[in-house]
């Protein structure tokens, strides 16, 4: 019964993963999830806000006064955006942002310019919409664009660029330059820059986040995307929102209203809180992360993966021909069994057949996850030399 613009989306891979992971024991390298709660205060917030404060029934249908300016405060901080809260929509996670920006934007037909691998709701929210994905290959090693193949991608039915930076699930974090030649076909098609930066706080290395609405020229027709759930390591939470100039962002409060009205009362001050915790919180987090990318992919490169070093996110893609398997999804299958470690196939976020080829051996460890759990699935990888 399915309409068909649905059937190829029925399971997700993030949940065939986790269930085998629970059925086998393996250590949960898959699922992108932390196994720690973020900030107490956070959480005492939330704690406080349900059973001393009452805050339990709807919220306003655009989120919380209090989180939308602590959003836009937060824009202002660490982008020198001048974003006003009126112009913020708060979300039912950053996936409700995506999805509802595309079904407020794209007619039938419409094509949405974006990268592949993809995160898995990008071609689901697509097909939602009805519209068509136009997908544009980003090459292992190192995961970077064509120019020609960008270029490409882009026609007069272009309504939408998906951009995802840090970018799940390779890791990759778009250079300024990337980015402005993105934003330059965006101009030249006339179309809405529509922008994921859930990882915003996640980078390594000398590798600087850039958010698309900074770049010269291109505020105005962006709708900029993120989540408390990353930050603050409440997956489970499902806080986002998504803000831009009023005429766009109006696209995708229209539509959210009628997905969920509006959900998370409770956290949602909580939340505007801990964005304005102080600088030392999310420096940690770029400290801590970057600590255990080393520790995971030093486990992977000694049990003779190859490791593609990322540069954002809390994921890491390994190569592994040289032990052996030049299949990631029917390694995935097995390495549970293998080893009771569990990673996901980069193929399955590609839905172009030449997207699949050039990942096809690949898969993506988690790392969001207490050192000792590190430790622990770094040791059972190296069972896999035998
Ligand atoms: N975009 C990307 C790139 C993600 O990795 C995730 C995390 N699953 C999301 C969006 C969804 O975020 P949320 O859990 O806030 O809906
Ligand atoms: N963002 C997480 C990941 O990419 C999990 C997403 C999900 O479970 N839907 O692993």
């Amino acid at each position: 019964m399915l309409v068909e613009r649905m059937r190829p989306f029925t399971s997700t891979i993030f949940t065939e993963i986790s269930r085998l992971a629970v059925e086998t024991g393996a250590i949960n390298l898959g699922q992108g999830f932390p196994d720690t709660d973020g900030p107490a205060s956070l959480l005492a917030d939330a704690a406080a806000n349900i059973t001393e404060r009452g805050v339990n029934q709807y919220p306003p249908g655009p989120g919380m006064p209090s989180l939308r300016r602590a959003v836009a405060d937060h824009q202002r901080r660490f982008y020198g955006l001048e974003v006003d809260p009126a112009d913020v929509v708060v979300t039912t996670g950053a996936t409700e942002a995506i999805a509802s920006a595309l079904l407020g934007l794209c007619e039938p037909g419409d094509e949405v310019v974006t990268f592949e691998p993809a995160y898995d709701s990008y071609a689901a929210s697509v097909a939602l919409a009805g519209a068509t994905l136009k997908p544009v290959p980003l090459h292992p090693p190192r995961f970077g664009f064509d120019d020609d193949e960008l270029a490409a991608a882009f026609s007069d039915r272009t309504k939408v660029v998906l951009v995802n930076t840090p970018h799940n699930p390779t890791g990759t974090v778009f250079t300024r330059a990337q980015l402005v030649r993105i934003g330059e076909l965006a101009v030249a098609h006339d179309a809405v820059i529509v922008t994921d930066e859930v990882y915003e706080h996640m980078t390594f290395d000398d590798a600087e986040h850039v958010p698309m609405a900074t770049l010269p020229g291109l505020a105005g027709r962006t709708l900029t995307i993120s989540s408390a759930g990353k930050t603050f390591s409440v997956t489970g939470w499902k806080v986002g929102w998504i803000h831009g100039p009023p005429e766009l962002v109006a696209a995708p409060r229209a539509v959210k209203q009628f997905l969920t009205f509006h959900g998370g009362a409770p956290l949602q001050p909580a939340v505007a809180n801990a964005l304005a915790l102080g600088d030392d919180f999310y420096f940690s987090i770029t400290t801590d992360l970057t600590r255990k990318r080393d520790l995971l992919s030093a486990g992977l490169r000694a049990a003779g993966f190859d490791v593609l070093t990322p540069r954002g996110t809390y994921f890491v893609v390994a190569d592994p021909r040289p032990l052996g398997f030049d299949d990631g999804v029917d390694l995935a299958g097995k390495l549970p069994g293998l080893c009771g470690v569990a990673a996901v196939p980069v193929s399955v976020f590609c839905s172009s057949a030449a997207g699949v080829a050039a990942t096809r051996p690949l898969v993506r460890f988690a790392f969001c996850k207490r050192d000792e759990v590190l430790t622990e699935a770094a040791e059972r990888l190296a069972g896999l030399r035998g």
